[in-house]
């Protein structure tokens, strides 16, 4: 019997990466995994990828930035399996690199956007339709620059710190309702986020800022993933975990 036998979980950007590890993941481990992506084809490639293995899923179209998306991917989730048990708020984007001063509005608006406000819109929704349920977890994906600075990507890092302090506030406000939200943050973890925008020399000087050796894979971090969204981690609640081949004992 797998550790998330029956549960309901909705999974955001989960056509590739960090989200499609922990929807194939979940499955495997019992969930009926809703995956939902801005990116259609790819989430519906995820869904069927499930499906194909015996498990159960369902693909829900959601531009994470945009609250309605956010309410109706809750409402799709709970008409088509009754309940809303697990949330992982994982959508993000690396935003572009440059100064502070430099730094494009409109990019910090859409960086802000998906990598913070998006979670608070999945927060708004999902909580009414977990506390229905009769409770559940939230994993919010933040990342190492959710407790540490770089430089170069000031919306990146602002907006990450903003989700862990976002994971606090609304953990101490369900904490006795059975409802338990925590965030993680991944070190640099070898996914297309990276892959399609550093080049290798820049992959290899990233591997050297973790002293374990190399860069971390989509599938460890699913791991953590599905222990904060399983009872397995019951007495954890508005935690950050880092995950990050030792980045940030440094
Ligand atoms: P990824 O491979 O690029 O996957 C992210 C997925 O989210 C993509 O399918 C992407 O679609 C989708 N997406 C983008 N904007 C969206 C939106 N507004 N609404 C819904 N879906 C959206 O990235 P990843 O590396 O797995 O990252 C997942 C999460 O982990 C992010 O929050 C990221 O910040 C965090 N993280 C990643 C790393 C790392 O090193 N990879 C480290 C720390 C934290 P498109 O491909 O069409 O854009």
């Amino acid at each position: 019997m797998g550790t998330l036998m029956n549960k309901v979980a909705i999974i955001t950007g989960s056509g590739s990466g960090i989200g499609r590890a922990a929807a194939i993941l979940y499955a495997k481990e019992g969930a009926k995994v809703v995956v939902s992506d801005i990116n259609e084809e790819h989430g519906r490639a995820v869904a069927e990828e499930i499906q194909r293995e015996g498990g159960e899923a369902f693909f829900v179209k959601a531009d994470t930035s945009k609250p309605e998306d956010n309410k109706n991917l809750v409402e799709q989730t709970v008409a088509k399996y009754g309940a809303l048990h697990i949330a992982v708020n994982n959508a993000g984007i690396a935003g572009p690199l440059s100064n502070t001063a430099d730094y494009p509005l409109d990019g910090w608006q859409k960086v802000i956007d998906i990598n913070l406000s998006g979670v608070f819109y999945g927060l708004k929704y999902q909580i009414p339709a977990l506390l229905k349920s009769g409770g559940g977890n939230i994993v919010n994906i933040a990342s190492i620059l959710g407790a540490v600075g770089t430089k170069f990507s000031p919306a990146y890092t602002a907006a990450k710190h903003g989700v862990v302090g976002l994971t606090k506030a609304a953990a101490l406000e369900y904490a006795d309702q059975k409802i338990r939200i925590n965030s993680i943050g991944p070190g640099y973890i070898r996914t297309p986020m990276l892959t399609n925008t550093l080049d290798e020399a820049t992959l290899n000087m990233a591997v050297s800022l973790h002293p374990i050796g190399r860069l971390g894979t989509a599938e460890e971090i699913a791991e953590l993933i599905l222990w904060l969204g399983s009872e397995k981690s019951s007495f954890v609640t508005g935690s950050y975990y880092s995950i990050d081949g030792g980045y940030l004992a440094q």
